[in-house]
């Protein structure tokens, strides 16, 4: 009898705290990332150098799986639907916010349907058009997509991507609907326009900045307030006559609803080891962006900052009247 009730406790115990015995010994396996876009872009490229100095620091491999697909929303969906349990991650963007209002049928509830883990970086976008478009400024180019407004070609992620966004607030800006070719990514994007298939796109510096210092792009305005310190030569929007076309990208981690708060506090404290990495500071400096700081890299500052874009966003995106589905 005592047995039987001893067996009793164990399994009640068990059913109320299914993972604190896997909490406490958390990470015994590989770790799954989960980029919402396709590989070789700027979401790809943060998530591998972070995901390598978190592998270092909690002692088991954090591999990167890309789901591409929807403006980030198909990635997300399946982190959402993922086990509990701190092996299934999700690197997302601005994406993460903006999409809850743009697609008014996610298979997933934004606010309720992760954990948080931290903010990992905010990064400065680019407008870039293939090496041989004929504009040389940002003056030239505006005047040239008004004249060429329906061949001319704008790439982009999908609708909710950052891309898409700034590439809405370009067009905005110069009061021109323009023809969008949406990928996976803006890696696969990026490659169609060093191969001169599509015309302009805009992108995170994670994902240009190479090219434009290597002059097989062209690099038309920073959509930061300043100038880069990594693309000094390169205006800004409000220099260019385009004030309204600024955007920067925070990118962050989550973990399926009811990750134990042991486990999100572990990733937690590896994300801030990894953002001191010498590796992952120099990288992110030569790529035109740097680590977000140690406090912004908690559960709790990512979770008011979600909340708080998706209520920037929300009216703005509703004003505009333009959803994904
Ligand atoms: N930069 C992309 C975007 O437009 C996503 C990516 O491929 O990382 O959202």
């Amino acid at each position: 009898m005592r047995k039987f009730v001893a067996a009793l406790a164990a399994a009640a115990a068990a059913t109320l705290y299914p993972f604190a015995a896997g909490a406490q010994t958390y990470p015994e396996r590989t770790i799954t990332v989960v980029v919402p876009f396709a590989a070789g872009g700027p979401t790809d490229t943060v998530t591998r150098l972070v995901a390598e100095a978190m592998s270092k620091d909690l002692g088991q491999q954090v591999i990167v799986e890309n789901v591409g697909g929807a403006g980030g929303t198909l990635g997300a969906g399946r982190v959402a639907k993922a086990e509990p349990d701190g092996y299934t991650l999700l690197l997302h963007h601005i994406g993460m916010a903006t999409s809850a209002t743009l697609y008014r049928k996610l298979a997933y509830d934004t606010l309720n349907a992760f954990e948080y883990v931290g903010l990992v970086t905010e990064v400065p976008m680019t407008i870039v058009g293939r090496k041989d478009l004929e504009p040389t400024d940002l003056k030239g180019l505006v005047e040239y997509a008004k004249a060429n407004k329906d061949s001319i070609t704008v790439a982009n992620a999908g609708i909710g991507a950052a891309s898409h966004l700034c590439g809405m607030l370009f067009m905005s800006g110069i009061k021109t609907p323009l023809v969008t070719v949406p990928y996976k990514g803006t890696g696969p994007a990026m490659t169609d326009l060093l191969g001169g298939q599509v015309d302009i796109m805009c992108d995170q510096t994670t994902n240009t900045t190479k090219q434009i210092k290597g002059g097989t792009i062209k690099a038309y305005a920073v959509t930061s307030p300043e100038r880069l310190d990594v693309l000094p030569d390169v205006p800004t929007t409000t220099e260019g006559g385009l004030p309204e076309v600024q955007v920067g990208i925070w990118h962050a981690i989550y973990a399926p609803k009811g990750t134990p708060a042991e486990i999100t506090e572990r990733l937690s404290k590896s994300l801030q080891v990894a953002l001191k990495d010498q590796n992952v500071a120099a990288r992110f400096a030569e790529l035109g962006t740097k680590p977000s700081p140690e406090a912004d890299a908690t559960p709790a500052a990512l979770k008011a900052k979600l909340e708080g874009e998706i209520g920037r966003w929300k009216p703005i995106i509703e004003a505009a009247g333009q959803y994904a589905d």
